[in-house]
């Protein structure tokens, strides 16, 4: 299998999921349970290590998604029982749905919802930020690199802005195709973060959160003291263990995962470049992730492509794979204002470190088939209609 998806779920470190975890329930008063608890200890440290703040702000819970509202609904639900008038939010047209839903769903709790506009990039027009922001804004919501395109977003000089002009408004950065994969945010500026275990390496199921005293939640789960008491439950001890070994991988290897992943991107546009196909990037111009690309296929049905692809054993998407079975289109690429025909020929194709040459090679083979494939079938029905 080529496996060029590793937005939607990466490739795997194999040490990181084929170890057998040891018994304990890290709550335990034995040894058994310091030993779990000593797991999700030395996580925190590394998270903090990697990408700052303290060990203790970091939380483990599912996902990214139960990250995401376990912050963003906690957050509301702590600004109404205080009596907040702060009922405002904005937050990018370009969210990933965890957080662009969720912030939706807040409307039904009151809360006011901006949303701020990104250019032909995909690069969020930070000026509507600064436009919005009043005495009611709770809270401002931008990722750093954007999941369908790579774009990434000026997220320190964001939040660097709004602090200074209001302390009090919470910024809160979903960094799920962020962490490990371009240089970390600086958490000075930044009050939660959000990260996802299977983006970056490790098993299904397991995210993380960080947020520093500044940000006061409710939780949204009742239950045990664990994770200070905003994700009780018993801890994925498994998942975080393994979120470990891939988080180890990655603090090893920065420069070499980034430089390799940088190289693929670019045989993969040098390849298509020297073949018949016409393409184009719809990121063109601007800062980018070297792991995913955004390409528009021109002439090419991007449903059929994957189709086409999946039957050769090559695996790439339209988009998020939260979306890929929604008939409309993309919100991102319809917020970057790209056309319905340049949507519907967009593959998103997206690199782990543990791709290799010869899979952007076959995937460059395979597109040139298809394309000379569509070339014949035009050629073959135009002269049917002679
Ligand atoms: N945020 C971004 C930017 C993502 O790419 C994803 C998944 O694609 C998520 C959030 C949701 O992550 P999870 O699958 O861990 O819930």
């Amino acid at each position: 299998m080529i496996y060029l998806d590793s937005a939607a779920s990466a490739l795997p470190f194999e040490d990181a999921v084929t170890f057998s975890p040891e018994p304990g329930n890290p709550s335990s008063a034995h040894s058994a349970g310091y030993a779990a608890n000593a797991v999700l200890e030395k996580t925190r440290s590394l998270l903090s290590a990697m990408f700052g703040g303290r060990s203790s702000e970091y939380h483990f819970c599912s996902g990214a998604t139960e990250a995401a509202n376990l912050i963003i609904q906690g957050r509301c639900h702590f600004l109404k029982m205080a009596n907040s008038t702060r009922n405002e939010i904005i937050v990018s047209a370009i969210e990933h749905p965890a957080v662009f839903n969720t912030v939706k769903h807040m409307q039904q709790s009151g809360f006011i919802v901006h949303i701020v506009p990104v250019d032909h990039r995909g690069i969020i027009e930070t000026s509507f930020i600064y436009d919005l922001l009043n005495e009611h804004t709770s809270m401002v919501l931008v990722m750093g690199v954007n999941n369908e395109t790579g774009a990434r977003q000026p997220i320190d000089d964001i939040a660097k802005k709004i602090k200074a002009i209001d302390p009090e408004i919470s910024f809160i950065c979903d960094g799920v195709q962020t962490l490990t994969k371009v240089s970390s945010p600086d958490l000075t500026y930044i009050d939660a973060l959000i990260g996802s275990g299977h983006k970056l390496g490790a098993a299904m199921g397991v995210g993380f959160f960080y947020f520093n005293h500044r940000f006061r939640l409710s939780p949204l789960l009742f239950g045990g003291e664990q994770e200070a008491g905003v994700r009780p439950g018993t801890e994925n001890i498994y998942g975080i263990e393994s979120l470990y070994r891939a988080l180890v991988h990655h603090q090893k290897n920065a420069d070499q995962y980034h430089n390799h992943v940088r190289a693929l991107s670019l045989l993969l546009q040098k390849t298509l470049e020297q073949s018949d196909i016409s393409f184009s990037i719809n990121t063109q111009d601007g800062e980018t992730s070297g792991y995913i690309l955004s390409i528009c296929f021109n002439g090419i049905d991007a449903s059929r492509a994957i189709k086409f692809l999946s039957q050769r054993g090559i695996c790439v998407s339209k988009g998020s794979a939260c979306s890929s079975v929604s008939p409309t289109p993309s919100r991102v690429l319809s917020a970057m204002k790209l056309s319905h025909t340049q949507m519907s020929s967009t593959l998103r194709v997206s690199f782990s470190p543990l791709n290799v040459k010869e899979d952007v090679l076959t995937f460059c083979a395979a597109m040139s088939e298809l394309h000379s494939y569509n070339v014949e079938t035009s050629a073959l029905e135009q002269q049917s209609q002679m």
